[in-house]
């Protein structure tokens, strides 16, 4: 998809560093929208982890590569690497966007602005509502702060390991107006009635791609009603078993690429200046 022949003398090199990584959408969406933009720039997924990572700044450095996306498993781990991180970013504790100004490492995170994004764009209402968010790891918290930070009143988050949660509750409670509770996620009863009051449902678990493909958290579609808004962060596959059990019952269900394409198409504007080609690139890739 990309234009590699455009490859020159002065490209300017952007990166992912992330593993697994084979499945990103990341490299065909930018080379989309520099080729679109006419900018002299490529991006290339290279396959890190958190024991390379330290060797792998320090040659980006040293390569002065403009900018570069940081995914799973290294988006905490490379804070004390760079030279500065976003207020907002230090908020959320993770980075997934970095940009090289002038030789210093400035380190974003756009995964909860490309939440939004995705529910804005597809006319959900969430100022002053109430969200179940199943998940505590590093894209749930973006998702729930972000949130936070936008209106949403009230969160309800459920995870195995309820410590994770109540972290992300106790950032969120101390410095936003959102209320938030945590709960077990095996606490079926309490799973039910919150999903039951609330007005978006949201799925940042692993739950529903490989290896859990075909799973759902939700073990009836009787949990759910038609006014409910069901969004799962995850894209690989398009449509994951919760959101076939969304749709059977008529809610509106939202996967996790228009999140990608938001949080994308900030990481875009961080590194250029300029707005994603966003309509180009969707009818493209999608
Ligand atoms: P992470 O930090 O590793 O967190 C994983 C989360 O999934 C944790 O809450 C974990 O619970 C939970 N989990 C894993 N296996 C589970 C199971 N069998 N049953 C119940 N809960 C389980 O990963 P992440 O970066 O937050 O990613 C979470 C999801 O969001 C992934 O599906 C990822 O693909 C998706 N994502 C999408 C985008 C996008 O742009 N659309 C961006 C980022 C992430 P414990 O804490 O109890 O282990």
């Amino acid at each position: 998809m990309s234009d590699l022949g455009r490859i020159d003398g002065r490209t300017k090199l952007f990166g992912l560093i992330a593993t697994p990584i084979g499945h990103s959408l990341a490299p065909a969406m930018h080379n989309l929208a520099f080729q679109r933009m006419g900018f002299n720039c490529a991006y290339i997924a290279f396959e890190v982890g958190n024991d390379e990572l330290e060797d792998v700044v320090t040659g980006m450095r040293a390569l002065n590569l403009k900018g570069f996306n940081v995914s799973m498993p290294n988006k905490t781990k490379i804070q004390p690497l760079l030279d500065e991180i976003s207020p907002a970013a230090r908020f959320i504790g993770a980075v997934n966007t970095v940009v090289n100004e002038n030789g210093k490492l400035i380190g974003h995170n756009t995964d909860g602005i490309g939440y939004i994004g995705t529910l804005t764009e597809r006319g959900v209402d969430f100022v002053d509502k109430k969200m179940t968010l199943m998940g505590a790891g590093g894209a749930a918290k973006a998702v729930a702060i972000q949130a936070a930070l936008d209106g949403v009143a009230e969160i309800s988050i459920f995870n195995r390991d309820v410590s994770k949660a109540t972290k992300i509750a106790d950032v969120i409670n101390k410095q936003t107006n959102c209320n938030v509770n945590v709960y077990k996620l095996d606490d079926l009863d309490s799973l039910k009635s919150e999903i039951t009051n609330s007005d978006i449902l949201t799925n940042a678990t692993g739950v529903g791609m490989k290896p859990l493909e075909e799973q759902s958290l939700i073990p009836d579609t009787s949990w759910l009603r038609p006014e409910l808004v069901v969004s799962d962060l995850i894209y690989n596959p398009r449509k994951t078993e919760l959101l076939e059990q969304a749709e059977s019952v008529g809610c509106k269900a939202i996967n996790g690429l228009g999140m990608m394409l938001w949080g994308g198409s900030k990481s875009f504007e961080i590194w250029t200046g300029k707005k994603m080609p966003v309509e180009y690139v969707k009818k493209h890739l999608f």
